[in-house]
């Protein structure tokens, strides 16, 4: 159970907040669930302390991809698990739900969570409804751009994007027409399209080529798995990045990690970031299955991260401020800002060795693992739920 806490003063904690360029101990006080006060060496004055000294504090962390609707499949997880128990206070789905079944997911996941839940709603009528590896764009009649559009009016609020899968299985005999519908829709919507890539679940059709999907993607739109090993990736035959890849980073499109069961490759990593294209947003894509492993959640992901070459203060601006620029959501999250609701994530590094294990079970050597301590949400705090890290 969370302690119910309103007004508090975190005190003690190294505060790195990139938005606003804060980096070095700073307190943070809290009243009514609201950030009342940012500065060094707060006094108590009179509610809670909490010690987070030699702990890192952030913004809330932004966990922008997963899947969420509990019940859903194999896959649907309750969005605490990954949201609140693993000191994150945002998180995404990536397409659970189509049309027909929004308005179950914002009166069963979103509503009941403790978490932020937003989604990103599946251009296909059935969404997460099959499971993985099913046309579920195959047929013309699974888009139906007048019933989205009257489900995204209706739910604005928590509607960050539309989901498309840009795979050979789930475009079936349709190509690329779904992707101009999306477009389309996108633009007359005015929402990013969140763009899935890699032939993670089917193996028998031909993979859709990156150029082809990037093709109808403008700045702000996301690309996500962007380190799949899968075909349909970001990199050539020889290892080189295409070149509409570039084309498509320099003119704004976002690229996103969705780690998963199956998409995050520190090969392709390493030659991915080795020719110079970074990571705009870091997700999990956590769901029931990976929970266990590989993923485990988003901390050991940014850890991960960190493994293969970025800083703390990279992957905790990642899942922050840039998430939040990711999703549209600038003015309300990625930042801890006097008089907006106190979001906020406290994490502890570990100096120990550990091997990080990606998708496909490679390994590198790691130094520093990032554990959740607490996360601050409508005047509670959540301490993680115990699982076992690697
Ligand atoms: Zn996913």
């Amino acid at each position: 159970m969370p302690r119910q806490l309103s007004d508090f003063l975190l005190k003690g904690g190294r505060l790195i907040d990139p938005a606003s360029g804060r980096d070095g101990l700073f307190d943070v006080r809290v009243r009514d669930g609201v950030v009342d006060a940012i500065g060094a060496d707060l006094p108590p004055d009179g509610p809670a302390v909490i010690d987070v000294k030699d702990q890192i504090v952030t913004p809330g962390l932004i966990d922008v991809h997963l899947h969420l609707m509990k019940g859903l499949g194999a896959f649907g997880v309750d969005p605490d698990v990954f949201g609140v128990g693993s000191g994150v206070t945002t998180v995404v789905d990536a397409g659970s739900a189509g049309h027909s079944l929004l308005n179950v997911f914002r009166n069963y996941v979103t509503d009941n969570a403790k978490t932020r839940v937003l989604n990103y709603i599946n251009l296909s009528t059935l969404g997460g409804v099959t499971g993985p590896g099913y046309s579920i764009l195959a047929d013309p009649r699974l888009i139906d751009e007048d019933k989205i559009e009257k489900a995204v009016e209706a739910n604005r609020d928590i509607i960050v994007g539309i989901k498309i899968m840009a795979t050979g299985g789930a475009l079936g005999a349709q190509g690329l027409k779904p992707l101009e519908r999306a477009r389309k829709l996108g633009d007359s919507l005015k929402l990013p399209l969140l763009v899935h890539i890699g032939e993670s679940w089917t193996k028998d059709t031909a993979p859709v080529h990156v150029g082809d999907v990037l093709k109808y993607l403008r700045a702000g739109d996301i690309v996500t798995h962007m380190f799949t090993v899968h075909p349909g990736g970001l990199l050539d035959g020889n290892g080189k990045l295409w070149p509409q890849v570039r084309d498509a980073k320099e003119s704004g499109v976002l690229m996103d990690v969705g780690h998963g069961l199956h998409n995050l490759n520190f090969d392709i990593a390493r030659r991915v970031l080795d020719q110079g294209l970074q990571p705009d947003g870091v997700s999990t894509d956590g769901h029931r299955g990976n929970r266990a492993g590989p993923v485990y959640d988003l901390p050991t992901t940014m850890a991960k991260l960190m493994a293969l070459g970025f800083s703390l203060n990279q992957v905790i601006e990642m899942a922050t401020v840039n998430a939040a620029r990711l999703l549209g959501r600038m003015n309300e999250l990625g930042t801890l800002r006097i008089g907006l609701p106190a979001e906020i994530s406290v994490l502890r590094i570990e100096d120990r060795e550990w091997n990080a294990v990606d998708s496909q079970k490679g390994m590198i050597p790691a130094k520093q693992a990032l554990v959740p301590v607490y996360a601050i949400r409508q005047g509670a705090i959540f301490e993680p739920l115990i699982i076992e890290r690697p």
